[in-house]
């Protein structure tokens, strides 16, 4: 028989974690196919009571597993933990608050099942219910990153994607510190099947991604995918070198045939603290690569776990 893990990052989440239980579970019980399911949840260092809920429910249902980590570590690591400690022949990521929606399972498994894919992965057709302005650097964000690297990231996609053994194994194969799943997941490729759905608002509880929050990690999945940002800044340098190559003659020649004059300062001015800022800015660029690889280098784990019910 075979096995889906269905794993769960909660982090604040006591209020959504019962509405999503049950909801999860109706869909299971009215699975078509025969398959076992195991449902792993990782408690992304909660503040309220999302770990003894999970508890709760683990004490009612024994295909119920548990991680809890000893702070909060973020999505990325909760995601990973969860990866790697799934044992099912497919594994999906599922987010607690419901929006990404259970019911999609069933197409999700036959599609790996009889149409032969090795991963289904979903992407919302609207961003309705969110804020015009995160829509819009959304897209932007979606437009610069597929222009700088050489495999398509899907404008849309959320993380809820349901894998065959193989494609787990080749993420987590990908040891990096600063994970960017969207992109891991597009990186590994095999034949993925995109399936549509209108976004859903969360069911309950808040958000926790800030507008700063977003930029960051917007800025994440480029330095960790792409090195264009460093090409950028030296084409700028060239650029500029140009540019003050051809103002020395003309103002060489100009001295010659006009004589010197001392006009000009204040464009100088300008010039210099724009040019000073460009550099501020590329050196800018240069810091993200070298932080990023700082990071790496120190080869710390991605979380630490505080209690389990899975025994090894
Ligand atoms: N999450 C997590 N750790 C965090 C932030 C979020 O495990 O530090 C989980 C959260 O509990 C939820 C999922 O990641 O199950 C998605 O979070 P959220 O709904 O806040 O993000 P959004 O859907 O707004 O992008
Ligand atoms: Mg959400």
């Amino acid at each position: 028989m075979e096995k889906i893990s269905v794993i769960v990052p909660c982090y604040n989440e006591e209020k959504a974690l019962p509405l999503f239980y049950e909801e999860l579970n109706k869909n299971i019980k009215e699975f078509p196919k025969k398959a076992t399911f195991e449902i792993l949840f990782v408690n992304d260092g909660s503040k309220d009571n999302t770990l003894n809920v999970i508890k709760e429910l683990a004490k009612t249902d024994n295909t119920i597993k548990y991680i809890s980590f000893s702070r909060n570590f973020g999505k990325e690591a909760a995601i990973y933990a969860g990866l790697e400690n799934s044992t099912g022949d497919y594994v999906t990521l599922m987010d607690a608050d419901l929006q990404d929606p259970p019911a999609l399972l069933k197409e999700m498994y036959s599609s790996v099942t009889d149409e032969n894919y090795d991963a289904v992965g979903t992407r919302r057709i609207n961003r309705k219910g969110e804020p015009i302005i995160r829509s819009f650097f959304a897209k932007l964000f979606y437009k610069l990153i597929n222009k700088m690297t050489s495999f398509e990231m899907v404008d849309g996609a959320r993380d809820y994607v349901f894998m065959k053994r193989n494609v787990v194994d080749s993420i987590l194969s990908l040891k990096e510190y600063n994970r960017y799943s969207k992109g891991l997941f597009s990186f590994v490729g095999f034949d993925v099947k995109w399936i549509d759905y209108e976004n859903i608002t969360r069911i309950a509880g808040e958000t926790k991604w800030s507008f700063w929050k977003l930029t960051k990690y917007a800025l994440e999945g480029i330095t960790a995918f792409s090195t264009t940002p460093l090409l950028i800044s030296s084409a700028i340098g060239l650029l500029f070198c140009l540019i003050s190559f051809l103002l020395i003659l003309i103002i060489i020649f100009k001295t010659l045939i006009l004589g010197d004059s001392t006009s000009g300062w204040p464009s100088l001015v300008c010039i210099i603290f724009m040019v000073s800022g460009i550099q501020m800015f590329c050196l800018g660029i240069i810091g993200q690569y070298l932080s990023k690889t700082y990071l790496e280098i120190k080869k710390r784990p991605l979380f630490f776990i505080k209690d389990t019910n899975i025994r090894k």
